[in-house]
């Protein structure tokens, strides 16, 4: 059952970090209007068991007066409403409460932080403790997010380890860490991949919608286009065993994928996402509709 619509405000961050899955960055294109935000509401609030509605991205405080218009709209829509944010704006905690207050006073009921080693380094006072603290004094729900890097192993590139330690910290390698987060890692036959354990294939609870109007099952695996087929018109005529990609990930995983598509596989993957990602990027051009955008590939639009 959907219960809650996660708007991708803005493809474009403050950062290019390399675990991020969907690929964002400075230059990254792809921002909400203030009508498309209303327009996505009112498709979400046509499905009764939506109740939250978050603002991500990208990084949605670059957004900031959108983002406000956007939660001030969610709210009157109903939603309960949260934040994911890198923090990057609290750069003082005088600083960190003009940008939460308004926040606080349009109900906020989660604000999740970026706070981890991939963000920001080593150092201990990340703008996320800033963050969290200004939070906590205005009475806003908050918490860190702490994804930890992948650490390289004497195991390096041997794809045949089966069984073999995987170090990947709580990095997902799909998007930008498939690409620039593997070196080192220890791998397995793709064969042994055979689930997906992350996402709700079969009835997701929350989906992921961006400015072209894509929705999102798992980053860059579609439900379909709402600018083109109503939201709640998608939902309700999902069937996920009958869906080109989730069909296969049901029944075997991203081994069944590659299998059931004729992708034939390199010898190791790290883990099932990598092998997922991997294939679906082969899969891209012969499924437009359920495998874009280009750009969460790592590919130019
Ligand atoms: S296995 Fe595929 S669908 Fe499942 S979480 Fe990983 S990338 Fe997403």
């Amino acid at each position: 059952m959907l219960t809650g619509i996660h708007f991708l405000l803005t493809y474009t961050c403050t950062s290019e970090c390399d675990h991020c899955f969907l690929y964002c960055s400075p230059d990254a294109q792809g921002t909400f209007t203030k009508s498309r935000i209303a327009d996505a509401l009112d498709q979400a609030a046509q499905i009764s068991s939506v109740r939250w509605a978050y603002f991500e991205g990208g990084e949605p405080f670059l957004f900031y007066p959108l983002m406000l218009d956007g939660i001030r709209m969610a709210r009157d829509h109903g939603f309960q409403t949260g934040i994911v944010t890198n923090s990057y704006w609290a750069t003082s905690m005088e600083n960190a409460l003009l940008w939460l207050e308004p926040l606080r006073d349009l109900g906020v009921a989660d604000l999740s932080l970026s706070d981890d080693a991939l963000h920001y380094g080593a150092g201990s006072d990340t703008p996320a403790k800033i963050a969290l603290a200004a939070a906590q004094k205005l009475g806003i729900p908050a918490s860190p997010i702490c994804i930890t890097a992948p650490e390289a192993t004497s195991e390096a590139d041997d794809p045949g380890v089966k069984g073999a330690p995987v170090t990947g910290g709580s990095v997902r390698f799909r998007g930008r860490a498939a690409e620039k987060l593997t070196s080192g890692q220890p791998r397995l036959p793709w064969q042994e991949f055979r689930e997906c354990t992350h996402e709700e294939l079969q009835s997701p609870e929350r989906v992921h919608v961006d400015p072209f109007g894509n929705v999102h099952i798992c980053q860059g695996l579609l439900m379909g286009n709402m600018w083109e087929v109503p939201l709640a018109k998608l939902i309700a005529e999902y069937e996920a065993d009958r869906h080109p990609i989730c069909g296969p990930l049901l029944r075997g995983g991203p081994a069944e994928l590659a299998r059931f598509h004729g992708v034939i596989p390199q010898n190791g993957y790290i883990d099932e996402c990598h092998l997922c990602w991997e294939t679906r990027r082969t899969l891209m051009e012969q499924f437009p509709q359920y495998l874009a955008p280009k750009l969460v590939y790592g590919i130019a639009e």
